[in-house]
Parts: C-alpha cells; structure tokens; sequence
C-alpha cells in the first residue's frame, strides 16, 4: 500500500510518500513559504541530493498539487499514476479530547476538528487545509488523522486539571492536552523492542528534545503525564517557547510593556526560550558553538535547558514510582551528545549513568547507559512518519 502522509503547516508543507509492503520511503520533500514570496517545493532524494523548485505557491492547495505533479513526473516521479497512492496520512496537531487514537477522515470528524481549531489556532487550521485540499485533489482516496495530543488521552485527571476554576474546564476545556505523542509513542515501542521487554512492564521517560520539546512519562504503554500543556509552550524551554513560566510574570509583563493577547502570544512562542535567553539563535547547534567560544550567555542557556529536563526526569520518575528506561530522541536528543551528559549527569543517584564512550552515538539506535546502570539510557531517532502511515494503513485496511 502506498501511503502520502502530509505535515501541513501554516506556511510549510511535509510530505513523505510511503510503501507500507516493501518497508520504505519512496519520495519525501516539503513545500516551503506557501502564500509568500519565494515559495519553493524542495525533494530529498534517498541518495542525499536535494532538488529545490521554486514556484509561485499561494495556498496549501497548490502546494499539494505540485507534490503530487512531482510524485508522478518524468524527471522526479516514483510512481506513474496518481492512482497509485492508496490513502493520506494526515499529522493533525489537536484532537482536543475527541480523539485518542487515529480516525477515519468522514464528514463528522471534520465538523469535530474544525471546533478543535479553537483550541490549536497555529496548528489545526493549517492541517484542515490539507484535508480540504486532499478531498478536491484526490476524490474517494481515503484519509487519516493521526493526532499530536491522542497518545496523552489516557493522562489521569490529577494530570491533566490546572488549578483554575473548574468551570474554566467546562466552559473551554482549558486542561492539560499533551503533544508529540506521535513520537513518544514511536520510541516507547522501539524502546521495548530494542530491550526485549513487555510494553505492560516497562515504565519509560521519553525526552523528546527538538525544536519543540517535551517530556512524557509511559507507564505500561501509558502517558500518565507530560510536559506539554493546554498549548506547546508549556513544560521545557524550547528553541523559541518559554516553557513553564509563572502565569503571574505574564500578567506582569503585559502590564508594562502595554501589550495584548497577540503580542504576548508572539513573545511567549517565538522570540522566547533558547532565543530570548542566549541573543544568540533557537538553533542548538549554533548555541553549543557560541558556548565553546566563550559567550556567557549562551553557557547559562545551556544549563537552564538541562537542568529543565533534569528536573523533568525525577518528576516523572516520581509520578511513576520508578523509572527503566529513559529515551532521548528529537534533533537534540538525538545528536547531541553534550546535552544528554549534562541532562544525566545529575541522575546518578536514580540509577542513571551515561557510558562517555558510548555517548558519542549520533542519530541512531543505541543504548548509551553504562553496563552497571539501574536505569537503560536509549538514543531513539523519532519517525512520526512511519506511525501515521502504519496507523493510515491500520486504520483503511480495518475499513474494507
Ligand atoms: P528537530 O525539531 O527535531 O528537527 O530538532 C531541531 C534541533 O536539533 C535544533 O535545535 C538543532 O540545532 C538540533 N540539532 C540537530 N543536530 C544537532 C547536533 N548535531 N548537535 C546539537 N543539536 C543538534
């Protein structure tokens, strides 16, 4: 089965189109700049080489539809016939507390996420846009929404309830939602599998550590509680998010700087976090290398967003009563390995101890914790991908 799965975002479109039979990526890229100057679709070839075409892409519709003219054209196509692609995998950023699992595309559902879109209003009107593009441009081709905040519905209540009054919660659904669960729960079970441990007897933290970052604590295949929040900006300092901030410096803020809900929304997602703080950039990268020459505050970034995910950790651990494994993944989690050492290095007292040598691993599978370690240290690249597309394929062969 060939499934497209599509990352719709406000002005970025990802797409990866997928063989569910032969295991493999086909074709991936991502449309960037739709609706503004200087649009371009950019294909990542398996060989590494990338294609940049530029266009005028003025909505997400047009988008789609040259990635679909590109899927089956003679200079990049992979397959001949739009026919071919059997279903769409959608990622959709909130499901709110609709959904907790993946769903069938209908009518109904849609009228469900255009509610939702209130609740995610930088994220869930960009994903309709690519179910509504999909539905013009591919007609009776069924469609999925695989959802960010789906995998934390089974948070208890003592979890998810901020302390606000209730009716706040019964008005608006103003609670805790949780995201990147398509991720968590991708490298909860590749974390099971790389241990050979039963999914139900495993408590697992997962550090998903990228742009976007969060923390999620998996009791026996469950989210029982995560550091995301009614929004993304909760929990972790992020590359541009604040993270947990005192609801009172908000207020505070607005006060002085004169400023309302659209400015204090831009400050607190894109020009706070690893940004505000460092001057420098939101890219760890570029932070990691104004540190080693020198730049204090860079340095203080650096320990902050460590210190963040260490505290974190032992939260987790003790919302669990324990902890086996604990997962890093996301760019960061990933590849960097400065960071991990310094999430861990205050974790010995749990049972966490990270081997220096086998630390150095980047962007792949590895068990990084020393041999005497209590607790397993895993390095796990995400694939959020590949389980909206195994989810897609589940979900339309269940259909027929
Ligand atoms: P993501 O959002 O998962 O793509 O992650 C993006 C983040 O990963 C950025 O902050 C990158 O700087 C960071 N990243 C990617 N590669 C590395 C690396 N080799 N060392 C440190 N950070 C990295």
């Amino acid at each position: 089965m060939n499934i497209l799965v599509l990352n719709s975002g406000s002005s970025s479109i990802k797409y990866e189109l997928f063989d569910t039979i032969g295991n493999r990526v086909l074709a991936k890229g991502i449309v960037e700049k739709v609706g503004m100057k200087g649009s371009f679709l950019k294909i990542d070839k398996p060989n590494g080489e990338n294609v940049k075409l530029v266009g005028e892409i003025l909505d997400h519709k047009i988008g789609i539809e040259y990635v679909l003219g590109v899927l089956v054209s003679a200079n990049h196509g992979v397959i001949q016939t739009l026919s071919e692609i059997n279903a769409v995998g959608h990622r959709v950023v909130h499901g709110g507390e609709d959904f907790s699992g993946s769903v069938y595309i209908e009518d109904k559902v849609i009228k469900v996420l255009e509610k939702t879109s209130e609740l995610a209003p930088l994220h869930n009107p960009a994903n309709l846009k690519g179910i509504y593009a999909m539905q013009s441009l591919l007609p009776g081709v069924p469609q999925v929404a695989v959802f960010d905040t789906a995998f934390h519905q089974t948070m208890p209540a003592k979890a998810y309830m901020y302390g606000i009054p209730y009716t706040l919660y019964t008005k608006y659904k103003i609670r805790r939602y949780g995201f990147h669960g398509t991720s968590h729960r991708y490298v909860f079970s590749r974390a099971c599998a790389m241990l050979n441990a039963d999914p139900k007897t495993i408590k697992v933290i997962s550090c998903h550590l990228g742009n976007g970052a969060s923390v999620d604590a998996i009791k026996y295949g469950d989210s029982v509680d995560t550091s995301m929040g009614f929004t993304p900006v909760e929990g972790l300092i992020m590359g541009t998010r604040t993270g947990d901030l005192d609801a009172g410096a908000v207020t505070f803020i607005m006060g002085k700087e004169e400023i309302t809900y659209d400015a204090v929304s831009t400050l607190v997602n894109k020009f706070s976090g690893m940004l505000g703080i460092t001057g420098v950039s939101s890219d760890m990268r570029e932070i990691e290398n104004a540190a080693n020459a020198g730049n204090e505050r860079a340095k203080l970034g650096l320990d902050m967003y460590a210190y963040r995910v260490t505290k974190y950790v032992g939260a987790y651990a003790a919302a669990m009563g324990g902890v086996d494994v604990l997962v890093f993944t996301g760019g960061i989690g990933e590849n960097s390995a400065s960071m991990r050492q310094a999430i861990c290095s205050e974790l010995d007292f749990m049972g966490i101890t990270v081997d220096n040598e086998k630390n150095k691993v980047r962007g792949k599978e590895a068990d990084v914790s020393t041999d005497g370690s209590k607790v397993r240290v895993l390095v796990i690249p995400t694939d959020e991908e590949l389980v909206i597309a195994k989810d897609t394929e589940m979900i339309i062969s269940n259909l027929k």
